[in-house]
């Protein structure tokens, strides 16, 4: 055995021991997933799913099993759809070979057809043939003549066979993409959207000195909500919370879940004043709807959201936007929950 692969074997047992060690320390408990996640996180491979875990363990001081389920959601199930597309690319790829083999083909019999003229006329320029020969030269080229055109019909069908399996492929591609964005369960962007296109439009901000802004929106009480009514009920909470913000937060912003019961909206030419009228739209239209069990027509009360609101400032990042519109979100909760707070210093000392 080389030398290096013993380093490599002694690099994936160290990973292995520091997985183990980190799933002691922050938890939740050694299943397959946590094990996945951890390892990842280790091995440094995915920085977003990296940075995730640090914010959630800075946060809370340890990983629950929901937040393993959502991380693993979020970036581990990825690498599932990455090899759907890549299984899709191959399929593309032999489509693409067994067009050329069929050209092939087809030049193959042009050719053929070509020599058989070339014959021909090579024939009569040595003079007349005689009556059998001109009959077989003419019989040749009848019979070419025709499996070219056999050649060209099947080639035909066979086109337009092989562009409509593209044009599927390129629907399912396009479905799998978009498939990789989203969230399933609300239809909002998922966390690694959301990260793509904060990143995009803080640059685009900073690029043409417009302001932007960022909400992160947490339902309050959501544990109590869960343990109450059961987790499937909790889900159509999710989905409600999402409905009322595509009805609220205005065309141009963009909506996204993180995972759990956190969401986040990021409102590209949006200042101060307008970003807090988008947020106390959305808690007013959340706090006004009835929750009503569709099943039984039971009422089950009504939610609240906290939510926290950072504007663009020169030098931030999305990790220095995430920061704030986190710590305001949590002085909302300090505060008293359904409500929203801004990252100015007089909004954050009223709930202090
Ligand atoms: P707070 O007001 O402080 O936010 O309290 P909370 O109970 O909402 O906050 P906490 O973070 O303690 O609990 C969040 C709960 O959200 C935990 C879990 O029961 C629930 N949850 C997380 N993800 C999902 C999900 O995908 N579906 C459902 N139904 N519940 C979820
Ligand atoms: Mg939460
Ligand atoms: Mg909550």
């Amino acid at each position: 055995m080389s030398q290096e692969t013993y380093s490599d074997r002694d690099r994936s047992f160290a990973l292995a021991k520091r997985t183990h060690d980190l799933i002691r320390d922050y938890g939740p408990s050694a299943t397959p997933r946590a094990y996945a996640v951890w390892y990842a996180y280790v091995s440094g491979e995915l920085p977003l799913l990296s940075d995730a875990v640090k914010r959630l363990t800075a946060q809370n001081g340890c990983l629950t099993e929901a937040d393993i389920d959502d991380l693993h959601e979020s970036y581990l199930d990825g690498r599932r759809l990455a090899s759907a597309t890549g299984e899709i690319s191959r399929v593309v790829l032999s489509e693409i070979a067994a067009i050329t083999e069929i050209l092939d083909l087809s030049l193959g019999s042009t050719a053929q057809y070509g020599e058989s003229l070339r014959g021909l006329a090579q024939d009569l320029a040595q003079g007349l043939p005689n009556r059998a020969r001109l009959g077989e030269i003419v019989s040749t080229l009848v019979s070419t003549t025709r499996e070219v055109a056999v050649n060209n019909r099947v080639l035909e069908a066979r086109m337009r066979e092989t562009r409509s399996e593209i044009e599927t492929l390129r629907e399912k591609l396009e479905a799998t993409r978009l498939e990789s964005l989203t969230d399933a369960l609300t239809g909002l962007s998922n966390r690694k959207h959301f990260e793509e296109t904060l990143k995009a439009t803080l640059e685009a901000a900073r690029g043409r000195a417009v302001p932007m802004s960022l909400i992160i929106l947490d339902i309050d009480f959501f544990k109590r909500f869960n343990d109450l009514y059961g987790h499937l009920t909790g889900d159509q909470v999710l989905r409600l919370v999402a409905i009322v913000m595509r009805e609220n937060a205005g065309k141009d912003a963009h909506l996204a879940r993180f995972g759990g019961e956190e969401f986040g909206i990021v409102l590209p030419g949006t200042d101060r004043a307008a970003a807090r009228q988008v947020a106390e739209t959305v808690r007013t239209s959340v706090m006004g709807r009835e929750l009503v069990k569709r099943s039984t027509g039971e009422s089950l009360g009504k939610v609240t959201v906290s939510l926290g609101i950072a504007v663009y400032r020169q030098g931030d990042t999305p990790a220095s936007l995430m920061e704030r519109a986190d710590l305001c979100m949590f002085a909302a909760k300090r505060g008293g929950r359904n409500r929203a707070v801004d990252d100015t210093a007089e909004a954050l000392s009223q709930v202090a």
